[in-house]
């Protein structure tokens, strides 16, 4: 299911920007990063898109209340620089899709719902599109070597209480539930170049305790209602076989017969 992102592909990299032109990206991770930028963020879009001066770059950007796309997922953009992660070192700009949400204080970002949603939705996207697993969707900050701070709690909290339980949830939401490695697995499977350096995903479990035992009591609650009608069918049936087969009730004494009754002669009218 795709969710009709609403991009706006006006602002996108000019060829004079700097982006590795020719490469493909491989789209194996999703990064995440906030701006910490006080400039609005169409100049953000902008700066990305055309500063020749600078290589950052990125794929998406999410606005408060606007999406860009400032190049297709197959452009290698520059958005993760130096850092290391999961066996890849200061190469992950070739395999990897930048998402920049914006923020526009350096110290105390705050984000708004729209981008934690549609961000979420975007990530989803990419992750049902290039078979991406949840535990490789990470901040700049998981992978950076050079001090990166972003993308910051602020973006995902109070909705989910940590990075993991992000993962955990974008995992389900996008595959269906199931462990990360089974994910990874089925890409690599279709991937014609196997990965020298295999990745080592870390099992999923989920908790179904409260699932259990909400089943449980419901299975229980048919159970007795079915055991209560029938129950009561049982009785209803055993009242009317009663009622059938009652037989009529005696007078509390003899039928006198006519004419001996010991002296009293009663007379048929
Ligand atoms: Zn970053």
């Amino acid at each position: 299911m795709m969710f009709n992102i609403p991009y706006d592909r006006s602002i996108r990299i000019t060829s004079a920007k700097k982006h590795r032109p020719g490469a493909k990206n491989k789209k194996r991770y999703f990064i995440v990063h906030d701006t910490a930028s006080s400039a609005s963020t169409i100049n953000n879009a902008k700066f990305l898109a055309y500063n020749q001066s600078s290589w950052a770059s990125a794929h998406i950007l999410v606005g408060p209340d606007h999406i860009w796309e400032l190049a297709s997922d197959d452009t290698v953009t520059h958005h993760a620089g130096k850092g290391y992660f999961d066996g890849r070192r200061d190469d992950m700009n070739r395999f990897a899709i930048g998402m920049e949400v914006h923020s526009n204080d350096a110290n105390k970002p705050w984000f708004t719902y729209y981008q934690l949603e549609r961000g979420t939705k975007i990530i989803v996207e990419k992750m049902r599109l290039y078979e991406i697993p949840g535990n490789q969707v990470i901040r700049h900050s998981d992978y950076s070597s050079t001090g990166k701070t972003d993308i910051r709690d602020s973006y995902f909290k109070p909705q989910f209480k940590s990075w993991k339980e992000y993962q955990d949830y974008l995992q389900r939401v996008a595959h269906g539930g199931g462990n990360f490695d089974k994910v990874e697995a089925r890409r690599k499977k279709e991937e014609k170049k196997p990965d020298p350096k295999p990745v080592k995903p870390q099992p999923q479990k989920i908790d179904h305790t409260a699932e259990t035992v909400l089943i449980e009591k419901y299975k229980k609650q048919v159970t007795d209602i079915t055991k209560d009608r029938d129950h009561r069918k049982a009785e209803a049936e055993k009242w009317k076989k009663k009622a059938e087969t009652k037989t009529p009730e005696k007078l509390p004494y003899p039928v006198v017969e006519l004419g001996k009754t010991g002296g009293v002669v009663l007379k048929s009218s």
